[in-house]
């Protein structure tokens, strides 16, 4: 085994690990350490990491848990990723983690935080709501109040006071997190058969269960060897993959889209540790404001996130244009409602750039995909022949 199927296999590991072994080890290692779990997509992480405490991305069961207990807690015409993630908890995987946090990313999400709330899981279980005004003074204020709300549930969990070098100290870690993906992604976007789009998500997915600055060195091995040619180019078209920012899709099915000839050379299935894009100013006094101005000015695009003067098609279009896609896959959870509602907007941006779309739907725990293959290699061909 070379040495990146070694890690990628750590990576593996790590991502789907749904007992969180490395974080707990974390925790254990000194009495001031906390695990702060957080849902899909974006957190500001910077501040729990300011606060000694590991922020741990639940992602759902994917198809790696029987949902039985879920499944009393919901009604039949949701997407599957709460069910899987309150089996969890009810399951006991999530017992050693000190808080929750809910980014008000659906009503789902925003359910779920109250069914934490009624269990009892963990010392708070904050719903974590975002601005949806983008005037620094008005958002940019409110944003840094919740902010300051979460420091004060983890302070009264570990007693840890925040300091303005521990939060820059956070977030010169984290640029260094988010430069590193994105230059795996230029990489790929380049080269893209030197790392496949299911061994890229295991290396981001690994980062959301342990310290950043091991992720940080996990990165950089990735980039030092995937820099050098390795594999072989193939006639593959290149596509976008679009909406499936919180439950995430089965590692089959991202295989079968690329064993249907596809690239994927953008996507946003790790996408809250994409969600800031470029650098985050670490050397001001006053680094809440700092992140609640990052917020605003610098969040990327998403079916979950309010920007009526930034519209997402179009954002998708630029994006697609880009990295030189050759279309966008359309592929949302079934009944997310955030991804199907934005999608016939985003289709007709598209089709108004004459850039090609098909769309499918999953559940985490899909087992089929033959169809699914069958679709994205018609895309595929059909992309190759006529377009
Ligand atoms: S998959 Fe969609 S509907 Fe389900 S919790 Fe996530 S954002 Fe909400």
């Amino acid at each position: 085994m070379d040495k990146l199927d070694q890690l990628l296999k750590e990576c593996e590991a790590l991502a789907f690990d749904l007992n969180f072994e490395v974080a707990k080890k974390w925790k254990a290692d000194s009495p001031d350490r906390m695990i702060v779990g957080y849902l899909p997509i974006y957190v500001p992480r910077e501040i729990m990491h300011a606060a000694k405490a590991l922020p741990v991305g639940i992602m759902g069961a994917g198809d790696r848990k029987q949902i039985i207990k879920g499944d009393a807690y919901y009604q039949s015409y949701i997407c599957h990723l709460p069910r899987g993630i309150i089996e969890m908890a009810l399951d006991k995987n999530l017992n050693d983690f000190d808080g929750f946090l809910f980014p008000a990313i659906c009503d789902c999400v925003r359910n779920l935080s109250g069914m934490f709330k009624l269990s009892k899981k963990g010392n708070f279980q904050r719903y974590f709501d975002y601005p949806q005004n983008f005037d620094p003074k008005i958002g940019g204020t409110f944003y840094k109040q919740e902010m300051e709300k979460i420091i004060d549930d983890m302070f009264k969990v570990n007693g840890v006071k925040v300091t303005v070098d521990a939060i820059n100290k956070a977030i010169g870690l984290y640029n260094i997190n988010r430069r590193l993906i994105e230059a795996i992604y230029k990489i790929r976007q380049e080269f893209p058969w030197r790392l496949s789009a299911v061994d890229t998500y295991y290396v981001l997915r690994a980062g959301l269960a342990i310290p950043v600055e091991q992720h940080n060195k996990i990165l950089q091995q990735v980039i030092d060897v995937i820099s050098i040619e390795r594999g072989e180019p193939m006639d593959n078209i290149r596509v976008v993959i679009s909406g499936s920012f919180c439950e995430q899709p089965p590692i089959g099915m991202i295989k079968s889209i690329e064993m249907a000839g596809c690239y994927i050379v953008e996507d946003d299935l790790m996408l809250g540790s994409r969600w800031i894009q470029g650098d985050i100013d670490d050397t001001t006094a006053n680094p809440l404001e700092t992140l609640a101005l990052a917020y605003i000015n610098q969040s990327t695009f998403s079916s979950a996130y309010y920007d009526v003067g930034n519209p997402k098609g179009k954002r998708l279009v630029k994006l697609a244009e880009a990295c030189n896609a050759d279309g966008v896959i359309f592929c949302a959870a079934s009944f997310c409602d955030p991804a199907l509602l934005d999608r016939p907007e985003m289709q007709k941006e598209c089709d108004a750039a004459g850039l090609a779309h098909i769309n499918f739907q999953f559940h985490e725990n899909t087992g089929q995909f033959k169809v699914i293959k069958e679709q994205a290699g018609t895309f595929s061909d059909s992309i190759k022949l006529w377009a």
